[in-house]
């Protein structure tokens, strides 16, 4: 049952029921004038638990105009939600493929 305290312990650093990652959501906007809005899941914490630690993901967009995108990127280091002990990321973009 140690295993499960430490769990516990690792959940209340994320804001998601997961315990190392996040649930992410947003719209896209390019110079093309259309968006497209994606959601799915960081992959797992890197460079541990700590302050220092931000996420990598990969995520296809929704369609729109008859296309999407798959987008990858990496999140900031955590930023603590205030009143709580969860914390959230910014959502850094480094290139978006068109599929
Ligand atoms: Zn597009
Ligand atoms: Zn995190």
């Amino acid at each position: 049952m140690n295993k499960g305290k430490r769990s516990l312990k690792k959940a209340r650093l994320s804001q998601t029921r997961d315990r190392f990652q996040h649930r992410m959501s947003g719209n896209t906007s390019f110079n093309e004038g259309h968006r497209h809005r994606y959601s799915g899941i960081t992959g797992p914490a890197i460079n541990g638990q700590g302050p220092r630690h931000f996420h990598r993901f990969r995520q296809l967009t929704r369609f729109a105009d008859g296309h999407r995108h798959l987008l990858s990127g990496k999140t900031s280091v955590p930023i603590r939600v205030s009143d709580s002990t969860l914390h959230r990321h910014d959502i850094i973009i480094e290139s978006i493929k068109r599929v």
